[in-house]
């Protein structure tokens, strides 16, 4: 299996308004470009996806009934919050099919004529991965639906009263989208998907048993205990488990004497990048500060809060919330957000 990107590549251009964004905003999709890219941590089977043990149990019996059947996969919705293996399942199922995949981010698909060339370049079977398809222009939206439900696309040509209209047959094919807001999206594509997805956060076996084969993969030396202190500061998120074993590894290499890294050391290296023990960043303990001493605990509308952050509010809303809510530091209210008392305690405790 090999993968084509679209021209933008996977993680494609904003658009202007969002061209502004914040730092945190950056870091973090940063992070996510070079993570993205394949760094050879990613798991290539089903059997070495480690958790979402539902999904991969519904998945799997998918793909065998469409191998079984010589058919495409039915098109997959998966969702979720950024890093918990929504691109890699896409990449898995590939794999699983023994088909190639080719992979764009929606804002990538500007102009028709992007998705009208994946498209029309597919061959039977292929799946075509969109990241981010909540934010898939109209235009490519409504060339997908006829694609989708009957492998076909209409494509008008010339303009005014030459205007004509043609339609080609597609391939059998799959669509996978990804996205971190299902609601965000219209309901006519997400009818469209036939199975439908959310990826949770992950527990901290699953993440200590990611942890561990990471550290394989990097040929590194390290305790159980060591493994279960970046477990347990990874925000339940793969993607940061593995970027956190990096800085490990780091310090570890300049540190140098230690053997094996353990929990000590992780503890020093992740206080050092000011990683805390429930795994919030400096980011996270901004945004419950500010929610606990200018505003009183809230209730607080998201917009004020972003403003007073200087974040979007998307990005509060798709990176550092789920994980507090996940965590019960924050409740969503119909008047806005409010902090918990344990979220409250974890302020007090650091
Ligand atoms: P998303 O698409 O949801 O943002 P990715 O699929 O890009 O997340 O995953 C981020 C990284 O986390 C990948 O590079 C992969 O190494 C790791 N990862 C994600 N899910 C798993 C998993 N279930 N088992 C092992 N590693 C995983």
């Amino acid at each position: 299996m090999s993968i084509v990107s679209s021209t933008s590549g996977l993680v494609g251009s904003s658009p202007q308004s969002e061209k502004k964004s914040s730092l945190l905003k950056a870091s973090r999709l940063d992070e996510e470009v070079l993570c993205s890219k394949d760094d050879g941590l990613r798991p290539k089977r089903l059997s070495d996806y480690i958790g979402q043990s539902e999904l991969k149990q519904v998945l799997g019996i998918a793909v065998k009934a469409a191998i079984g059947r010589g058919d495409a996969l039915d098109h997959v919705l998966l969702y979720g919050p950024p890093g918990v293996g929504k691109t890699t399942m896409a990449l898995v199922l590939a794999e699983e099919l023994q088909v190639q995949s080719r992979i764009t981010s929606a804002p990538a698909l500007e102009r028709p004529r992007d998705i009208v060339g994946l498209l029309v370049n597919l061959k039977p079977r292929e799946i075509l991965f969109i990241d981010e398809i909540h934010r898939l222009p109209r235009v490519a939206e409504e060339l997908l639906y006829p694609a989708m439900e009957d492998r076909r696309l209409d494509l008008t040509l010339g303009k005014g009263s030459t205007a004509r209209t043609r339609t080609l047959d597609l391939p059998p094919f799959t669509l996978i989208g990804a996205t971190t807001r299902a609601g965000a999206l219209s309901s006519p594509l997400r009818d469209r998907f036939g199975l439908i997805h959310r990826l949770d956060f992950y527990d901290l076996n699953d993440l200590q048993a990611i942890v561990h084969r990471t550290s394989s993969l990097l040929d590194l030396s390290i305790t159980s205990e060591g493994c279960k202190e970046i477990a347990g500061r990874c925000r339940g998120t793969p993607r940061i488990a593995n970027r956190l074993l990096r800085r490990v590894r780091d310090f570890a290499a300049v540190r140098g004497g230690a053997s094996s890294i353990d929990a000590c050391l992780v503890d020093e290296a992740l206080n050092l990048h000011q990683v805390d023990s429930r795994g919030l960043d400096a980011s996270d303990r901004r945004f419950l500060s500010l929610l606990l001493m200018s505003h009183g605990g809230g209730p607080v509308g998201i917009e004020t809060l972003a403003a007073s952050l200087g974040e979007d509010s998307s990005t509060l809303e798709t990176v550092i919330e789920p994980f507090l809510l996940q965590i019960g530091f924050i409740q969503r209210t119909s008047r806005g957000r409010v902090i918990t008392t344990s979220g409250r305690n974890h302020l007090e405790k650091i």
